[in-house]
């Protein structure tokens, strides 16, 4: 497959203190790319460095296969970007807003800019209120109006940084929904998150940033693979290590943890001994569980949001 970014020892240094500290991105074409890290670790740093906004100290990037920042005017059309706090003028209406974005865009007629503009405001679920002034918009709303003006020209990838800030549950989960789709139809998207449950939900892959390190980068699928253990469920867990006769690893209240991945032969054991099972499942580690793991200490600031 093949990168869609790549960075390669990308350093970014403010005075004595290395913001990002010798990264290696690895994004690929149709990934959603969770870019994980608490507050403070690096990660508006890093995307501002993809996007030609902050010059690294040293390193090299690859967006789209074309270096970065050289190759910018060439390769920043073809990227959809959303970073912190979009700008936007308070007096003009979101269509009018977006049309001022446009008007620097590859051109077409009034009428098909107009369309677009139109059909990327349906699609961030700002249809209905386009002709209102930007300024008697909610937070959430200027978010969705960053996210219409990173689609406007139908980028192949979009880089995101926290997307969802200042969307409320249903707003969250109706830009999840949005990005899966545009995923679907082939867009590859990288988003910032120091949100552990959205990145879980929406990402394919997850890199994690730990004081400017990138401590993990790993397949979803991957990482919350199966253990080779099966998590049973049971209002007598007593019963069920004395059946299962040294295969029980632990016991937290009703939750037994069995070794062995078929839970389906535990299950024939525990009932053909008579006791009750509520739940059955192989178990898998959470991205909370994989992530403390492998940053440690300092992502307590990651936020699991459960
Ligand atoms: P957040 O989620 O809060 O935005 P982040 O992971 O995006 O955090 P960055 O904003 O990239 O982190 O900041 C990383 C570190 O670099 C922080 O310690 C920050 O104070 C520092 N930093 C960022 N920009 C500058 C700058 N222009 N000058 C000096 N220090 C900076």
């Amino acid at each position: 497959m093949s990168a869609v970014i790549a960075t390669r020892g990308l350093v970014k240094r403010y005075g004595s203190l290395r913001a990002v500290d010798g990264i290696d991105l690895d994004v690929r074409a149709g990934d959603v790319y969770g870019f994980l890290g608490a507050n403070g670790s690096g990660k508006t740093t890093t995307v501002r460095m993809l996007l030609g906004l902050v010059l690294p100290t040293s390193g090299g990037i690859e967006v789209l296969g074309a270096r970065m920042p050289r190759a910018g005017r060439r390769v920043l059309p073809r990227v959809g970007a959303l970073i912190e706090g979009p700008a936007h003028y308070g007096h003009l209406s979101g269509r009018e807003n977006l049309a001022l974005l446009d008007a620097s865009g590859p051109g077409g007629s009034w009428r098909t800019r107009q369309r677009r503009i139109a059909e990327v405001l349906e699609q961030v679920g700002l249809g209905g209120v386009g002709r209102r002034p930007v300024k008697a918009y909610s937070l959430g709303m200027r978010q969705r109006l960053g996210l219409a003006g990173a689609l406007l020209r139908r980028p192949e990838l979009l880089v995101l940084d926290e997307p969802t800030n200042g969307l409320d549950p249903q707003g969250i989960s109706e830009i999840r929904e949005l990005l899966l789709e545009l995923n679907r139809t082939g867009t590859t998207v990288f988003l910032s998150s120091h949100l552990l449950a959205e990145v879980e939900q929406l990402c394919t892959r997850v890199g994690v940033l730990d004081r400017g390190q990138l401590v993990l980068q790993e397949e979803m699928a991957r990482l919350t693979a199966p253990t080779g253990a099966t998590v049973v469920q049971t209002p007598t867990p007593d019963r069920v290590r004395s059946a299962l006769d040294g295969r029980v690893t632990s016991v937290d209240g009703e939750r037994v943890i069995v070794r062995g991945d078929d839970p389906a032969e535990v299950n024939r054991l525990l009932v053909g001994a008579g006791i009750s099972v509520t739940g059955l499942a192989l178990q898998r580690p959470t991205l909370e569980e994989v992530v403390l793991a492998a940053a440690g200490t300092s992502t307590d600031r990651v936020e699991s949001s459960r």
